[in-house]
C-alpha cells in the first residue's frame, strides 16, 4: 500500500513525524508537504506561478517540500508517485471540527485525494500550551488507522483527537452558527491591526465531532465532496417543474415589464 503524507503545518512540523512512523506499519509511506505553514488556506491551490518540488532530509522518510498550498502538495505528490492508494494529512497542531472544516488546510489535502478519486483521511489533535503528546495519541491513531485503512468505501474521513482520549466515536459534522470574531490590536508605532478568530456561538450538539472531543472521544466523522442541499433542490424540482426557459422566449421576456421579468426569474431560480 502506498500512503502520501500531508499536512498544513508545514513539513516541519512534529505533527507529520508522528503520523508518518504510525503509518509506516500499514504501508510505504512519503512525504509531500509545504515548505511554510499554511494553516487556514482551505482548498486554495497555486494557478498563477509555477510549484518548486525539493527533496529533502526528513528522518527516514522519503520527504519533498513544495512552495504551495496542502491541495498543491497532494496534487503534485500524486503526479510523482503512481498508484498512491491513501493520502493522509496532519497530524494538524489544532482541532479542525464543525465549521472549521471550510477553512482547513489540514482536510483540504484529503478532500484534494477525494477529488482526485483516491482516499483521504484528516487528522488533528487539540493544543494546550504544549507540544501535543504524540506518544499518548499513537495507540488511537493506530486504531483509526486500523479501522480506516481498509474501508475502501469511504472515499474522505475527517479525525480529531482530544488530548486524552478514552476511546473512538463514528460523529457527523457539527454546524452551528458560529462567529468570525475579529480582535482589534495595534502594531508597534500605533496603527490599527486586526486577529480573525473563529469563536462557536452555540454548543455543540451530540454524536457530533465537537461535542465528542468536548468529552475527550477520538471523533470519526465520513465526509462527502457533494455539497448539495438535497430537501431544497427537491422542493425546488416540485415546486417549479417546468422545462428550462427557451432562448427566444427569453429574449422576448425582455421586452415585458421589469416587475413581470423580475417575478419570472425568482419563479426559475
Ligand atoms: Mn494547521
Amino acid at each position: 500500500m502506498r500512503i502520501l503524507i500531508s499536512n498544513d503545518d508545514g513539513i516541519y512540523s512534529p505533527g507529520i513525524l508522528a503520523l508518518a512512523k504510525v503509518a509506516a506499519r500499514f504501508g510505504e509511506v512519503r512525504i509531500v508537504a509545504p515548505d511554510v505553514e499554511q494553516s487556514s488556506m482551505g482548498h486554495a491551490i497555486t494557478a498563477s506561478r509555477p510549484l518548486r518540488y525539493r527533496r529533502i532530509p526528513l528522518g527516514e522518510f522519503e520527504a519533498y517540500q513544495v512552495n504551495g498550498t496542502p491541495a498543491d502538495c497532494v496534487a503534485l505528490g500524486t503526479h510523482h508517485w503512481e498508484r498512491v492508494d491513501l493520502v493522509l494529512s496532519g497530524i494538524n497542531l489544532g482541532p479542525n471540527l464543525g465549521n472549521s472544516c471550510w477553512h482547513s488546510g489540514t482536510l483540504a489535502a484529503a478532500k484534494q485525494a477525494a477529488l482526485l478519486g483516491l482516499r483521504g483521511i484528516a487528522l488533528s489533535t487539540c493544543v494546550g500550551d504544549k507540544e501535543p503528546n504524540f506518544v499518548r495519541l499513537e495507540p488511537y491513531l493506530a486504531k483509526v488507522l486500523d479501522l480506516l485503512v481498509n474501508e475502501k468505501t469511504m472515499s474522505l474521513v475527517n479525525v480529531n483527537f482530544p488530548e486524552k482520549p478514552r476511546g473512538i466515536r463514528w460523529t457527523r459534522q457539527s454546524v452551528r452558527h458560529y462567529n468570525g470574531k475579529i480582535v482589534p490590536a495595534k502594531d508597534p508605532i500605533g496603527r490599527p491591526l486586526f486577529w480573525f478568530t473563529v469563536r462557536p456561538l452555540q454548543g455543540a450538539e451530540e454524536g457530533t465531532d465537537r461535542w465528542a472531543v468536548e468529552h475527550n472521544w477520538v471523533s470519526v466523522t465520513p465526509l462527502r465532496l457533494d455539497l448539495t442541499a438535497e430537501k431544497d433542490l427537491a422542493r425546488a424540482l416540485a415546486l417549479h417543474h417546468a422545462p428550462a426557459i427557451s432562448a427566444a422566449k427569453k429574449s422576448k421576456s425582455t421586452a415585458r415589464s421589469p416587475k413581470k421579468t423580475r417575478k419570472r426569474r425568482d419563479a426559475v431560480r
